[in-house]
């Protein structure tokens, strides 16, 4: 007999997980399929974001703060450190200290909340059924039945024919978190999120860093006069961005990897020690999905899904890297609890509008809402109003003092449309913004708002101020 539940997940990524846990707190008989086997060989629930995305990759980029400060930071506060050195074993060690105690977190929850963690393979089967086959292959496969079944199976890092990957010198995101040592030469396929905070880590620890990117425009998404900022702080860091690259082939030899690229200027040879290929992610449905279940996938490979998440068929659902959307953590997260309550009856509800973005470089880039590019491209009438670092007490003290913020507000309604930050604690700093932008708050709701001084959100008052061309701090 198959084992019965209200509901049943694929995938224990922030989206699956999180799905599993409010489904269960909502009186769902719950159960949470998930084939990850971490680092030390052991099941691990938490998927992509807290095993090889956004944990480490945050831990890495503190640890290499760190080291980067104490050699070039110090000696201006007045601290002399001699021999300051690198024991990257022991950056790896912390890294896998933090992504354990997270993803043996999320067990505790599972097991507080009462939910099934079936170890496996989980592959969706017509009527509802989900059959787990253990990872192993010991063992029988067995059948979940389910009233409701959520996809959760996330996203994996895209290939291109033109660098196949060893595992040694040429080398996905995975891959990059585990390096032994620094490499002095480092060549990146992408400069796009994951490509820069790689980048900034190996940079940090002494790599000589070469980022390859296609497109003609750096940060081609972002707000260009944020993206112009950008590049300016990473080039005077020592990050090499070429752009307009195509890369034409890449070798690994025995000691090195030798790359080929094109750009306007001709063709170019890159001899490097690591290459790491950040082209992008894509949707991860690999036998997850019997043909006699009948769902739809998208011209891209995701799970067609509505507004609501529901996929083509009844009681399917479907959330996180898997659909359309940004690759977010949290955007998965967020649609995880709109289907549990969407499924146990209630309300579920997304703001895609108001959906945070952020790279932590240093310094951090982050936004929600529309660029100034996309306000043009639709006829928006609207307002900015900018505010330098440069005139923030706080991030003079911190020595922190380069970037912006820049609030866009429509002209007529002065309604907050996009909150553009380059700065230090840009993502910290967000919050607020988002919360205007959800609040459907106006530039002078923010500019009313008393902020605590000396404080880096005195920023984001000035900025609000600045709408309105009346800044207090700076010159309108
Ligand atoms: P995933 O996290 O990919 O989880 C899917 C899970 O499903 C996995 O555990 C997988 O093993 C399992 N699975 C898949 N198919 C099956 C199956 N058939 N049966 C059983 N189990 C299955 N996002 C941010 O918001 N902030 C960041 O700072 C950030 N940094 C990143 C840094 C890096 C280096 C990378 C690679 C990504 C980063 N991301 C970041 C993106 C983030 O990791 C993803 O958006 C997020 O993990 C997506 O969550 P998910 O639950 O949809 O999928
Ligand atoms: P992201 O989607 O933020 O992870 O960024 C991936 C980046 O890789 C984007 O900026 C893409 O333009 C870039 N990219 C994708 N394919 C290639 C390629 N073949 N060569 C160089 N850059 C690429």
């Amino acid at each position: 007999m198959a084992q019965e539940f209200d509901v049943v997940v694929i995938g224990a990524g922030p989206a699956g997980y999180v799905a599993a846990i409010r489904c269960a707190q909502l009186g769902l008989r719950t159960a949470c399929v998930d084939k990850w086997i971490n680092k030390q060989g052991k099941p691990a629930l938490g998927g992509t974001c807290l095993n090889v995305g956004c944990i480490p990759s945050k831990a890495l980029l503190e640890s290499s703060e760190h080291y980067h400060s104490a050699v070039h930071d110090f000696p201006r506060h007045g601290i002399k450190a001699k021999d300051v050195k690198m024991d990257v074993a022991a950056m790896i060690g912390r890294k896998d200290e933090v992504v354990l105690k997270l993803t043996g977190g999320i067990e505790m929850l599972f097991k507080a909340n009462k939910i099934h963690w079936a170890k496996g393979h989980g592959r969706l089967l017509a009527n509802r059924q989900v059959e787990v086959t253990p990872v192993d292959g010991k063992g029988e496969p067995e059948i979940l039945q389910a009233a409701n079944v959520i996809l959760a199976s996330g996203s994996t890092p895209m290939e291109i024919a033109s660098a196949p990957l060893d595992g040694k010198r040429i080398v996905d995101s995975t891959g990059a978190l585990e390096f032994t040592e620094v490499p002095k030469r480092l060549a990146i396929i992408g400069a796009g999120v994951i490509g820069l905070e790689l980048g900034s880590v190996w940079n940090r620890l002494g790599s000589k860093v070469v980022l390859l990117e296609a497109q003609d425009k750096f940060l081609f998404h972002t707000d260009q006069q944020i993206a112009k900022e950008a590049l300016r702080q990473f080039t005077k860091q020592g990050l090499e961005v070429r752009l307009g690259a195509r890369v034409m082939s890449a070798k690994a030899n025995p000691k090195s990897v030798t790359v080929q690229f094109k750009d306007s200027e001709g063709d170019h040879k890159l001899q490097v020690d690591k290459l790491i290929v950040a082209v992008g992610r894509r949707p991860y449905t690999d036998n997850l999905i019997a043909p006699e279940a009948d769902i739809l996938l998208d011209e891209k490979g995701f799970v067609h899904v509505d507004e609501d998440n529901r996929a083509n068929q009844p009681g399917i659902y479907a959330i996180g890297d898997v659909v359309r959307g940004p690759m977010l953590a949290h955007k998965g997260s967020e649609e995880g609890v709109k289907v549990a309550e969407i499924i146990a009856g209630g309300h579920g509800h997304v703001n895609y509008e108001a959906i945070p973005l952020v790279i932590y470089t240093a310094p951090e880039i982050a936004w929600v809402g529309k660029t100034e590019e996309q306000l043009k491209g639709t006829g928006v009438p609207y307002r900015s109003g900018a505010f330098p670092f440069a005139a923030n007490g706080r991030a003079l003290a911190m020595d922190q003092a380069v970037g912006m913020v820049k609030i866009l507000a429509h002209a007529e309604t002065d309604r907050v449309l996009g909150v553009h930050i380059i700065g230090p604690m840009a993502s910290e700093l967000l919050q607020e913004a988002v919360l205007a932008i959800e609040f459907e708050a106006s530039a002078e709701d923010l500019a009313r708002t008393i902020h605590a001084h000396p404080g880096l959100g005195e920023t984001i008052h000035e900025a609000a101020l600045a709408v309105d061309k009346r800044a207090l701090h700076k010159a309108n």
